[in-house]
């Protein structure tokens, strides 16, 4: 698949300010910092497409992006700060699983956490929530590079098996520093893309 063309194409607060609903999108999600941003730069190989956590406003908002005319990736607002207020915390949760529950064009959502820190309350919740509305789950432990070798497998391993009595859940170590795992992302992603292509 081509990235080459992705381009941003607008950002909503929530599942009705999207663009209409067709074609195939894959989104990305995680806690706050855990590399998410990187990790979409990373697959689509163009720097500044995600604004990394450094650039707020956008960071509270649902991002599209347009790979082709039928392809597209979102970028969904990170959770886990620690003083957001209750109030947008609700509302974050609220258009969430709305987004998940409606949204027919979603193929997978993947699910982005910090190898050194993964399976937080936060993100088992979320992994709950995707699961309940039949939604596919890929887990990119990213920041890989952080850990070594033996320390990567050995994690990988331990959250494959946490994660292993669910359905429809795949999980795999990644890095946007060193490019590790970026093979795999890629094929996971022309996987979603073409398979409900027809
Ligand atoms: P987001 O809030 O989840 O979008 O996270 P960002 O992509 O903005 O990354 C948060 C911080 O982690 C930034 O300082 C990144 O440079 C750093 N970071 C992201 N991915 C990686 C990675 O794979 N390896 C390393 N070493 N640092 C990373």
């Amino acid at each position: 698949m081509n990235y080459q063309k992705t381009h941003y194409l607008t950002s909503a607060v929530d599942e009705a300010g999207l663009p209409h609903d067709s074609g195939i999108e894959v989104a990305f999600i995680g806690r706050s910092n855990a590399g998410k941003s990187s990790a979409i730069n990373t697959i689509v190989g163009l720097k500044g497409l995600a604004r990394t956590s450094k650039t707020p406003g956008r960071t509270q908002m649902i991002n599209y992006f347009a790979i082709d005319e039928d392809r597209h990736l979102v970028d969904l607002p990170g959770y886990g700060y620690a003083k957001v207020p209750r109030p947008i915390q609700e509302r974050w949760t609220e258009n969430i699983n709305n987004y998940l529950k409606n949204r027919k064009s979603l193929r997978g959502l993947i699910l982005v956490m910090d190898i050194r820190h993964p399976l937080q309350p936060s993100d088992e919740q979320l992994l709950q929530w995707a699961l309940n509305y039949g939604v596919h789950v890929h887990v990119l432990l990213t920041k890989a590079d952080k850990l070594t070798r033996q320390a990567m497998i050995k994690m990988l391993r331990d959250v494959q098996e946490a994660l292993r009595p669910l359905n429809n859940v795949t999980c795999q170590a990644f890095s946007s520093q060193n490019r590790y795992g970026l093979d795999e992302a890629h094929e996971l992603l022309e996987k979603w893309f073409t398979e409900t292509a027809e």
